[in-house]
């Protein structure tokens, strides 16, 4: 599958944690808990709330909130069940 998130997210993938690079748990991004929340704070911050995404098919932008990114890790069939993006910010 083609990443269309940030690259930072594209380090989970390699199985280690993203905050402090040990192994992370089978399937996750970090290693414990207290990583994760830090790490949610740190998408947060970075991010913000919420994230752009495009689903570069249809170039349609959803409204996709940055803790659901990393909690639950986003697939292609999911981004229909958010809102689409609202350009008036921009
Ligand atoms: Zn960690």
């Amino acid at each position: 599958m083609r990443s269309y998130i940030d690259p930072i997210f594209d380090n989970a993938a390699k199985g280690f944690c993203i905050m402090c690079n040990t192994p992370a748990v089978p399937g996750g991004m970090t290693c414990s808990e207290n990583c994760h929340k830090e790490f949610i704070k740190l998408c947060e911050e970075k991010f913000g709330k919420v994230k752009k995404v495009v689903d570069q098919t249809t170039d349609v932008a959803y409204e996709v909130p940055t803790r659901d990114i990393v909690e639950i890790g986003l697939k292609w069939e999911d981004l229909a069940k958010y809102p689409m993006w609202n350009d008036k910010d921009e």
